[in-house]
């Protein structure tokens, strides 16, 4: 690439960070050569219906499509699917079909994987792919009770599409609280309401002493059972092909604030797989979210193609549950103090209409909202700003 713009751009991982790089480029009026490689077969498809819309049945198959073949012709970007990248060397990356790529810019997307716990049957469901989402709708419609591990965010979604089914759903989360670690045990509080008022049996703080193909066996000997068992427990990193990089990947691929990969020269890395400098609090952060891959790939195509930068933003993630969507803007994981800005789901009052702020040092850095989308969204800004406590309590009143 030798400083100006590359004359072929390799992207690996054609999922969603990998469609919006491709689209980022020729937007950004990139001329040269693109190739996309893929493991899966298909072309790059959304994941969030696939634990909302699509498992309820709600959505067909073409309604997940980011591209087709023709966008992608247009788009003049030559794809290889079905293939997986299994090494890196400087300049070039070796497919399971054990071809050759070369490149003079590499941008790396590939995602996570489905974390899974250990012993875990073969008939337990994971969801991350759409043949994972039609699997579990199937075993759905036919059951009458369904264990889930794990009260994450997709997790609680397939417990809220499949209670909606008619299915008797129990959850099992191994921590005081679901999502405890994202938003902290006062807010995931707040969560376990909505799912426990919602009819759904909610078990928080267990341990499982093993699974197998009827359900689960407690650390204290109970045992539970159920048609459908799902293990939800977020995804993880896959990057062993990356070995030859010398990097460190166990916090994901290190990457400066345009996505550019440590010390590696034309390498770029985004979404779920890459931990990106936050400019706004100076460390590293890898965030599995949707518009995170998106903004990502934005800078990185601009950045490839020597265009300007977009501008700044703030990490934003929504989860459609129990008839509400929960919204968070920032980094919860930063805070060392939780600040209630509207509703009184804090107090016990109801969930939805409750949004709540999280500060550093008496300063914003993150805003979590329940069914309180309108709000929420004003908070972009002082997000960016960093905004002191009185300051953000004037900000919220002046809301109204
Ligand atoms: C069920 C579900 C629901 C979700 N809901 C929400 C939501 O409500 N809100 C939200 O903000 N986010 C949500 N997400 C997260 C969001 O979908 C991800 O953050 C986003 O897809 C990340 O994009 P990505 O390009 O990094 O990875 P992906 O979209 O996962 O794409 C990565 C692609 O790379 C491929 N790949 C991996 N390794 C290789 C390799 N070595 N060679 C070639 N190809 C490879 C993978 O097979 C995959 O197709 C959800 C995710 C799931 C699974």
């Amino acid at each position: 690439m030798s400083g100006g713009v590359p004359e072929h751009v390799l992207v690996v991982g054609a999922g969603l960070g990998g469609v919006r790089t491709v689209e980022g480029l020729r937007s950004a009026g990139y001329e040269g050569r693109i190739s996309l490689v893929g493991a899966e077969e298909h072309l790059p498809y959304d994941r969030p219906p696939l634990s909302k819309q699509y498992l309820a049945g709600e959505w067909d198959r073409s309604k997940l499509d980011l591209t087709d073949d023709e966008k992608a012709a247009e788009l003049g970007v030559r794809t290889h699917l079905g293939r997986r990248a299994v090494a890196w060397r400087p300049g070039e990356i070796e497919l399971s079909d054990s071809s050759t790529l070369h490149a003079d810019a590499i941008v790396l997307a590939p995602g996570v994987t489905s974390r899974t716990l250990p012993g875990q049957p073969d008939s337990a469901h994971v969801l991350r792919t759409v043949e994972e989402s039609d699997a579990l709708r199937e075993a759905i419609a036919g059951a009458g009770s369904m264990l889930l591990v794990g009260a994450g965010f997709v997790g609680a979604e397939v417990a809220s599409t499949a209670h909606d089914a008619g299915v008797d759903v129990t959850v099992l989360e191994v921590a005081p609280t679901p999502m405890a670690r994202v938003l902290g045990e006062d807010v995931g509080a707040l969560t376990a309401r909505l799912i426990s008022e919602s009819g759904v049996s909610l078990r928080c703080g267990v341990s499982i002493a093993s699974l197998d193909a009827a359900g689960a066996v407690l650390d204290d000997g109970s045992r539970l059972d159920a048609d459908v068992l799902v293990v939800g427990i977020g995804g993880q990193l896959d990057l062993g092909w990356l070995d030859g990089t010398g990097l460190d990947l166990s916090g994901g691929i290190p990457c400066d604030a345009r996505g550019r990969v440590e010390g590696l020269d034309g390498v770029w890395a985004l979404g779920d797989a890459a931990a990106w400098t936050d400019p706004l609090h100076g460390d590293r952060v890898r965030h599995e979210h949707w518009t995170s891959a998106t903004t990502q790939a934005t800078v990185v195509a601009r950045d490839i193609a020597g265009a300007e930068p977009p501008p700044a933003t703030v990490p934003y993630f929504w989860s459609d549950q129990f008839g509400l969507k929960i919204q968070l803007l920032g980094r919860p994981d930063v805070a060392d103090e939780v600040l209630p800005l509207h509703g009184d789901g804090v107090d016990g009052g109801p969930v939805k209409g409750t949004v709540v702020g999280y500060l550093r040092d008496g300063a914003l850095v993150a805003v979590v909202g329940f069914g309180a989308a309108r709000r929420i969204m004003r908070y972009r800004k002082p997000l960016l700003d960093g905004l002191s406590r009185d300051a953000v309590l004037e900000f919220r009143d002046s809301l109204g």
